[in-house]
């Protein structure tokens, strides 16, 4: 079929919105009309070459949801009409990841993805008979996708398709790093450095674990405002103040700070606000080949880092409770879309997210 998508050439590149030729979908495949996708931090690294994670061409875009269009062979559990999240961890089920229940490490989708392609390592995207790259394979900033089932989740159609595609990634990744990596106990001191779309969903996860400090640090009053809607307790501004410092003050040390920027400055921060036996989980990617230095002394007060990978989500378990509580009012998706935006202003929507600007901008179709 042919469908419209913003492709991007290279590095640095522009969008570019092109016609192009998607497959029908193969076995084990998904065809779904993209209702919404977020704009997220990964997808300007790969924009911008912090990391490499597509060969180019290449449509990216994976923070998704929408509606099944048509279904593959052997795709028990889905039918047309269903509405769906799409994730970045397809699992193969057969790869020792899998086979030791680590599905977010699938080597098959990993390979996959590492060559632009779906399981079988293949594109249905083309451009004049010309191979275009899936990113993640998800590659929705299109019209149509063909994905893995197994990264797709059925939602309720109560669900608005919009906020639904903030579930599949910001929400999972901050949500996820507090309940399943760093599993916060109610009554604890957390720290969140950087409010961007993942940092506010881990505000709001530590909201919903009972945490009874929640601090959130950034450099935008936009966006400290927005923590203050999602629960953080107090605010700190870091453009003119060393955020440990006021971290001391406000609470004498967090139990959990979470670092949400990958920025080696920031994890420095984060590390010295920690207190005794406390954690310092690391959420944001750092640039490929980044090293750290860190002050090894809290080591010998039991402080420890964690890494962080999609939240160590559980997809389906996840998104099903996610869905039910944006339903029963206490997670709170509607605050976090600063725009909603077409194909066409993908380069002016991500310059905001490059400086910092709003929460997260949707693309939306009709
Ligand atoms: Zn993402
Ligand atoms: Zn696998």
């Amino acid at each position: 079929m042919k469908m419209r998508a913003a492709v991007l050439d290279g590095v640095g590149s522009k969008f570019q919105v092109r016609e192009l030729d998607l497959d029908k979908p193969k076995s084990k495949e998904l065809l779904v009309k993209v209702a919404a996708s977020g704009l997220c931090a990964s997808d300007l690294n790969a924009i911008d070459g912090k990391r490499k994670l597509v060969p180019f061409p290449a449509v990216i875009g994976h923070e998704a949801a929408g509606v099944i269009v048509e279904l593959g062979a052997d795709t028990p559990g889905f039918a047309v009409g269903d509405h769906v999240i799409m994730s970045i961890v397809p699992h193969c089920d057969t790869c020792d990841y899998c086979k030791s229940e680590r599905p977010n490490y699938c080597s098959t989708a990993g390979d996959a993805m590492s060559v632009g392609g779906l399981f079988d390592g293949t594109s249905r995207l083309t451009h004049n008979g010309e191979k275009v790259n899936h990113f993640l394979t998800v590659a929705s900033f299109a019209e149509y996708v063909v994905v893995p089932a197994s990264g797709a989740v059925v939602i309720s159609k109560e669900m608005p398709l919009d906020r639904a595609a903030l579930i599949s990634c910001a929400v999972l990744t901050g949500y996820g790093a507090v309940m399943n990596t760093a599993k916060v106990r109610p009554g604890s001191r957390v720290g969140v450095f950087g409010c961007g779309g993942v940092g506010l969903n881990i505000i709001q996860g530590a909201r919903l674990a009972g945490a009874t400090t929640i601090i959130a640090i950034d450099l935008t009053e936009e966006k400290l405002a927005i923590a203050r809607k999602l629960g953080a307790t107090h605010t700190i501004n870091a453009t003119s103040c060393a955020p440990e410092v006021e971290v001391g003050k406000i609470c004498g040390g967090l139990d959990y700070a979470f670092e949400a920027l990958g920025r080696e400055s920031t994890i420095q921060s984060a590390w010295a606000s920690v207190d005794v036996d406390g954690g310092l989980i690391l959420v944001g990617l750092m640039k490929n080949g980044a090293t750290l230095t860190l002050d090894a002394g809290p080591f010998v007060n039991e402080q420890w880092i964690k890494g962080c990978y999609f939240g160590s989500a559980n997809l389906k378990r996840d998104v099903e409770k996610l869905v039910k509580s944006y339903l029963d009012g206490s997670l709170f998706l509607d605050e976090l879309i600063s725009e909603r935006i077409d194909l066409e202003s993908l380069d002016l929507a991500f310059d905001r997210l490059r400086a910092g600007q709003g929460a997260r901008n949707v693309l939306v179709f009709d």
